[in-house]
């Protein structure tokens, strides 16, 4: 163990994994997640919460709202007449949230690579920004704020980015929570007569039991019809 250029603050593990901790408290900071560390349902959050102020606080972030506004995704999902021009738009991640996404890299992260600090995954998420790869809507402060509180369906036509290979590339990191949510999603999708690409949909739905079925979770429990059940 070293002492840290701070009162009662250790730094411990340091040629492998420095973490910092102090007697103060139980609290502890490592710099990195391992597969094979344990942690306790702060630590995790922790690590969620400052990769995605760090990306959100970030010029980049910034800079992909006008890159997006540039493209002519400059209006409110459910109310075209509010653009970027006349009110603050916010970006909404769809399907899944920042919160879910940054689970999903995590997970996939530590179960292939297993190492992961959150430098790294605020990197992950500005790098997936940057390929387009993020299911995102431009939402007016109103629209948001109800979608925050209770469920807003977003036709999958109406959504930006290849959010299909997001999915795909992370799909070590799918858990039951995560694939419940997309589940209910595509089911949604599929029931809505405006979306046409309905084969596009029932492909996920079958890629969704084959990512269940890579983590073992049991997807008789999830609301997941075979596509044979459809036709
Ligand atoms: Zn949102
Ligand atoms: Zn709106």
């Amino acid at each position: 163990m070293y002492s840290a250029n701070y009162p009662d603050i250790l730094l411990n593990n340091i040629e492998y994994n420095p973490e910092l901790v102090s007697a103060n408290t139980d609290y502890k900071i490592r710099f990195a997640f391992t597969a094979n560390d344990r942690y306790d349902y702060e630590e995790y959050e922790s690590l969620l919460n400052s990769a995605i102020r760090e990306f959100r606080h970030s010029r980049f972030y910034t800079q992909y709202k006008s890159y997006l506004y540039s493209l002519g995704i400059d209006r409110c999902a459910f109310h075209p007449n509010i653009t970027s021009d006349i009110a603050d738009l916010e970006m909404h991640h769809c399907i899944l949230n920042i919160y879910d996404i940054a689970i999903l890299i995590t997970e996939h992260i530590l179960n292939t690579t297993g190492y992961l600090t959150e430098f790294d995954l605020a990197e992950y998420l500005q790098q997936e920004h940057v390929l387009n790869n993020i299911p995102i809507v431009f939402l007016c402060k109103t629209c948001h704020q109800s979608y925050h509180h209770r469920y807003l369906y977003i036709n999958p036509n109406q959504i930006f980015g290849q959010w299909w290979i997001l999915m795909d590339k992370y799909k070590q990191g799918w858990n039951r929570d995560l694939l419940e949510k997309l589940s209910r999603y595509l089911q949604r999708g599929l029931d809505d007569k405006t979306y046409t690409r309905n084969e596009y949909l029932m492909k996920l739905r079958d890629d969704i039991l084959s990512w269940a079925d890579n983590r073992g979770v049991m997807i008789n429990e999830l609301n997941i019809k075979n596509t044979e059940d459809e036709r």
